[in-house]
């Protein structure tokens, strides 16, 4: 089988680049997931948070636009909004001062509030730790993840891309130093002009197979939700310390909690630590008034996979023609993922991408400093 594209990975970077290639009149585009179902890793199991300032100014812009696609998609894209717009607290203490006023100092255009001590104790008297700034965000939310995927699987369909399930890539194709395509563990080979690698923890171990440079670190985060309590309010706001050590937000009438932990992993052997969600439990117990005490709703962990510099990574492999990466998308993949697909599509299809920050996505940008082997 030929194809002009083919994705490997159908969570939210492949999806989201197979919707924009479908959009802007991409032919012959094939996207390959080997589960039976689409975004059932990384995609499925995050806190589906989107905080329009990000920790640097290139996540804060993708965020940006990709909120703007996110509350206002094309008409018909979704069966319902893809965005609970609850708001968000920003917080930091005495100690995160520095990073709350570099966040802040890029919060033009986004619509927010600088909430005094009095609206501190007012709004967030149930947070009991010391907090000497805070910030609301009325417009950043809860993305509908699920809701994201299958509108961005079914409008590329629409548009004539190929969406096959249980399809799993075994190796890259690598003929006379050019990526051409791909090989199935059932053995089909399937050519492709632009080998597209959108598998998220897995992406780096087969592009390693042929010869690439690049290399990511597939990381673990533990979430949990709580037992449903009264203290908690349904429609109530994400509570977000700028440390990143610490979220909160309503979820199923309890309270969603992480507490930043990240532990290199092998993909492959994914295993929740049950001493996290006891550590997350305590955690939350001390910071937040009637957290409770008992044996969580749920818990889960997911995958978080980080580049070498720890940004995303978007564009054509400098070393290994016909390979192209959508990969890296760490712990923002789901607030960036609608322009990080929209960037990826214009650039696999020659478009002119002029927004500077294009560069800092470049996989060109590690290859430098590494020498070949
Ligand atoms: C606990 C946690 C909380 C998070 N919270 C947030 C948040 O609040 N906001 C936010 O923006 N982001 C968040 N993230 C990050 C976000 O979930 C990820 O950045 C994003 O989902 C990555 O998407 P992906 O498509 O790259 O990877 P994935 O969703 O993992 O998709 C990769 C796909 O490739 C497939 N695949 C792999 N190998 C092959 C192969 N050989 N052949 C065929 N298919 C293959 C896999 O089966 C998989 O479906 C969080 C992540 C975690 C773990």
């Amino acid at each position: 089988m030929q194809v002009d594209t083919l994705i490997v990975g159908g969570g939210i970077a492949g999806l989201s680049t197979a919707w924009n290639l479908g959009q802007l009149g991409g032919e012959r585009v094939l996207v390959l997931e080997r589960e039976s179902a689409f975004g059932t890793h990384a995609s499925a199991q995050n806190a589906s948070i989107l905080k329009e300032l990000g920790e640097d100014s290139l996540t804060s812009e993708l965020e940006r636009r990709s909120a703007r696609f996110l509350r206002n998609p094309p008409a018909g894209f979704a069966d319902g909004p893809l965005v609970e717009e609850c708001g968000l607290y920003l917080i930091a203490d005495a100690s995160s001062e520095e990073a709350f006023d570099d966040v802040l100092s890029r919060a033009d255009g986004v619509l927010h509030e600088i909430l005094t001590a009095s609206q501190v104790r007012e709004r967030l008297g149930f947070y009991r730790r010391p907090v000497t700034r805070a910030a609301f965000f009325p417009r950043d939310g809860r993305v509908q993840v699920p809701r994201l995927l299958a509108a961005f699987a079914e409008g590329a369909r629409e548009k004539g891309v190929h969406l096959q399930t249980n399809a799993e890539v075994s190796g890259l194709l690598r003929e006379d130093g050019v990526v051409r395509g791909a090989t199935l563990t059932d053995g089909t080979e399937i050519r492709a002009k632009t080998t597209v690698l959108a598998s998220g923890a897995w992406a780096g171990a087969l592009a390693e197979k042929v010869g690439s440079r690049l290399r990511f670190r597939p990381t673990r985060r533990h979430l949990l939700v709580s037992a449903p309590t009264a203290t908690v309010d349904p429609g109530g706001s994400i509570l977000w310390h700028i440390d990143g050590r610490f979220y909160v937000r309503p979820e199923r009438g309890g309270w969603l909690a992480c507490a930043g932990d990240q532990t290199d992993v092998d993909p492959d052997r994914l295993e929740l630590d049950p001493a996290e969600p006891r550590r997350i439990s305590s955690v939350a117990a001390e910071a937040v008034t009637g957290f409770p005490s008992g044996p969580p709703q749920d818990r889960w962990c997911g995958l978080r996979t980080f580049s070498s510099d720890g940004s995303f990574v978007i564009g054509a492999d400098p070393d290994l023609p016909g390979l192209f990466w959508v990969a890296g998308l760490g712990g923002a993949g789901i607030g960036c993922g609608p322009e990080l697909g929209r960037t990826a599509a214009r650039l696999l299809l020659g478009r002119a991408v002029d927004e500077p920050w294009v560069r800092d996505l470049s996989p060109g940008r590690f290859l430098a400093a590494t020498p070949r082997s």
